[in-house]
């Protein structure tokens, strides 16, 4: 008999009611302790957590334990260590320490670090997070870890993130304080990221090595139909993909993923899966291992599973929604417009510090989402603009000018607004309100950062955001940190007020995939970084340097080593691409397309032999065009090979990714322009490898 859900959901997590069940109570509460205020774990109770999970590890059938970790790929990494350990009486026990759960040393120097481990020390270390919950999959018992070399410099994404997290903490209670809100000591981020991906049939993608290599289609003509008819958003499950989606739930609830909602989205065979929310770190967590068994499950169903942000030409690509909102300890979303004034004095600072920060930060959060994959979505009229603006709505933004303007804001019920911060008005959350376009939109009690593509490790995202908002909270804490009790109303108001004002610019309700939307964007001085190399300088930018330092969320040296780290892995990418596509025109589509050119050619000439003229006349023609697009595809890639050599003889910088991006990139659009106009010209049967209609509308 199958598991009940709530059975089911969590069943392979070392829950916090197991750890209630299995720690002695003082060791429990110091463990509860650690995780909610993030104080220092002491080794006697990280002796007695690690007996209690190997304990229930063992219990639950596993043999094996691993710190796994996030570096700096994007990826999540794992070794493999045995419980097992050798007895007195030469047999075997099982045995887990708190020095082995707390601490590890995977010899994983391999591992990109920018630079940081050549001038520090080789090794790294896992450190155990106790904040996000150990779990069992394939007989192993995985413990989340951060990684850093010797000295402390984090090699990964969770440090920073954690940092991040901490820091936007520390700065929102101060500020709460201030407002009044005593009894808060902690706030946390929280996140739910909307997945979206692609289902192809397994048989198709073994056999296209662009697929394979770089996740995308290097070639290929439009089929027939695309995506025009809207009858796949939404659109009944194809039983197929409904089976997958059906034990894709079952694998993500037993690690205690809340999976709530699958639909099919826009593009024929595209998908979309969303979680309910959790505290920022899980979420990250969350979504690494979802991405990761998406990916499994397909292939037990004869899927592939395609995170590519643009797996397909000409149909939309695929992206992550990373919708964010602020909760207290005592359980605030501080984010939540709210009924009572009191509570809107909140929300609006709030609100406000989300604008600065959005404002100022704005290069900083275009770069968290920058990649190759995703510089064929931003801008191109499927995802929103590379320029970062804001969608507030317009019960919102009516807020926004009253305060601006010092009028009065009434809706339906005419609630009037005084100048007071106290009696702000009150204003009901409006769901209805949406903005496809608006790379950062306001929707109801959270904030739609939509511009993440769907392969990226949210991490990025998150702590550019957290980072931005913690730096605008710190500036308005020294603001009214000296301000007296009976003035704070007033001086609220103003600092709401005077924010607004500064950074209204970021504001923009209308349709950002206008090309008025970008004119006018230069003209409110908007930064409009179309690529990832036009992006890139941001992240070492000074301003954002000195937040990062003063917020304690980078050090100079870890910027500088995710500096380098982006841009060679940006360079590798289109350098894969650019040789998967040599590969693919000399091997495959160049050969296949002179074999029909022969095969017409003795055909015309058995004809013309035979005296039989009008046919021959136009395979002659035929013959002729299809001769013309394999000289240029030919031409074309080796000026694309020749330009590869001259990228790769120049030295790993941002030139390099420029030229990588500029002069590449263009060859490979050449190439492509060619081979797909010939493409349609070619009878079935001659490529080896399946074309866009055979792989998008056959499953
Ligand atoms: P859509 O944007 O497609 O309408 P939903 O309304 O289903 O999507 O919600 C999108 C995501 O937002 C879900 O993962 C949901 O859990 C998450 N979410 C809801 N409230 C919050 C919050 N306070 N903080 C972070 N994420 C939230
Ligand atoms: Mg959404």
């Amino acid at each position: 008999m199958e598991q009940s859900i709530p059975e089911l959901f969590g069943s392979y997590v070392f829950t916090d009611k197991i750890m209630r069940e299995k720690l002695p109570k003082d060791m429990y509460k110091a463990l509860r302790k650690t995780i909610d205020n993030n104080t220092h774990l002491e080794l006697d109770v990280a002796n007695a957590v690690a007996v209690a999970m190997k304990e229930w590890a063992v219990e639950m059938g596993a043999t094996h334990y691993t710190h796994w970790f996030q570096p700096m790929t994007g990826y999540t990494a794992e070794k493999h260590d045995s419980f097992i350990c050798p007895s007195d009486k030469g047999e075997v026990i099982m045995d887990f320490s708190g020095k082995e759960l707390v601490k590890g040393e995977p010899d994983a120097s391999s591992f990109p670090s920018g630079g940081i481990r050549a001038t520090f020390e080789a090794r790294g270390y896992t450190a155990w997070d106790p904040t996000s919950p150990a779990f069992i999959k394939d007989g192993t018992l995985y413990i989340p870890t951060a990684f850093c070399s010797y000295s402390g410099e984090a090699l990964d994404k969770k440090t920073p993130l954690l940092r991040s997290m901490d820091a936007i903490s520390r700065e929102a209670v101060k500020v709460l304080q201030l407002l009044g809100k005593t009894e808060v000591t902690n706030v946390f981020t929280t996140v739910g990221p909307e997945q979206e991906y692609f289902l192809i049939d397994l048989e198709d993608y073994k056999k296209r090595k662009d697929l394979i290599f770089t996740g995308r289609t290097l070639l290929g003509a439009p089929a027939p139909k695309g995506q025009e008819m809207d009858d796949h958003y939404f659109g009944n499950l194809r039983t197929r993909v409904a089976a997958y989606m059906h034990e894709l739930d079952q694998e993500l609830w037993k690690l205690g993923i809340p999976v709530k909602t699958k639909h099919n989205e826009v593009a024929p065979c595209q998908h979309e899966l969303a979680p309910i929310f959790d505290t920022t770190n899980i979420a990250v967590d969350h979504n690494q291992l979802t991405m990761e068994i998406m990916k499994r499950v397909a292939k037990r169903h004869n899927f592939a599973c395609l995170l590519h942000e643009k797996p397909f030409a000409g149909i939309n690509g695929s992206g992550k929604h990373n919708n964010w909102s602020l909760t207290t300890n005592t359980g605030e979303n501080l984010l939540n417009p709210g009924k009572t004034p009191q509570e809107n004095t909140v929300f609006l600072v709030f609100l406000a510090a989300v604008i600065q920060a959005v404002d100022d930060y704005a290069d900083l959060l275009r770069l968290s989402v920058a990649s190759a994959g995703n510089d064929h979505r931003l801008g191109a009229n499927e995802a929103p603009p590379a320029i970062i603006s804001m969608f507030l709505g317009d019960e919102l933004t009516g807020v926004i000018e009253a305060i601006e303007n010092d009028e009065y804001f009434g809706k339906a019920e005419h609630v009037r607004m005084e100048t007071g911060a106290k009696v702000l008005p009150h204003f009901m959350k409006d769901s209805t309100d949406r903005n496809r376009t608006s790379p950062f939109a306001f929707t109801g009690n959270k904030f739609e950062f939509r511009s993440l593509g769907s392969s990226v490790s949210i991490a990025g995202p998150n702590i550019m955001l957290n980072t931005a908002v913690a730096e605008s909270l710190s500036l308005f804490y020294d603001e009214l940190k000296d301000v007296s009790e009976a003035g704070m109303d007033e001086a609220v108001h103003k600092l709401v007020k005077d924010t607004i004002i500064k950074h209204k610019r970021v504001i923009f309700n209308g349709n950002g995939y206008t090309d008025e939307w970008v004119e006018e964007a230069q003209k409110r001085g908007l930064y409009n970084l179309k690529s990832t190399p036009d992006a890139m300088p941001a992240l070492i930018a000074d301003k954002n340097r000195k937040m990062f330092i003063k917020h304690g969320v980078y050090t100079e040296t870890e910027l500088e080593s995710r500096y380098e780290i982006r841009i060679e892995n940006y360079t590798k990418t289109i350098h894969i691409e650019a040789l998967t596509l040599k590969d693919m025109i000399q091997k495959q589509f160049a050969p296949a397309l002179m074999r029909y050119i022969d095969d017409l050619t003795q055909s015309a000439l058995s004809k013309q032999q035979l005296g039989i003229k009008g046919a021959a006349g136009v395979q002659k023609e035929l013959i002729e065009k299809l001769t013309g697009y394999y000289e240029k595809t030919i031409s074309e890639t080796v000026k694309l090979a020749e330009d590869v050599d001259k990228a790769e003889s120049m030295k790993a910088d941002l030139d390099q990714a420029k030229f990588y991006h500029d002069v590449v990139i263009a060859d490979m659009n050449e190439v492509r322009k060619y081979a797909d106009e010939a493409e349609p010209l070619i009878p079935e049967g001659y490529l080896p490898y399946p074309t866009y209609e055979e792989i998008l509308f056959y499953v």
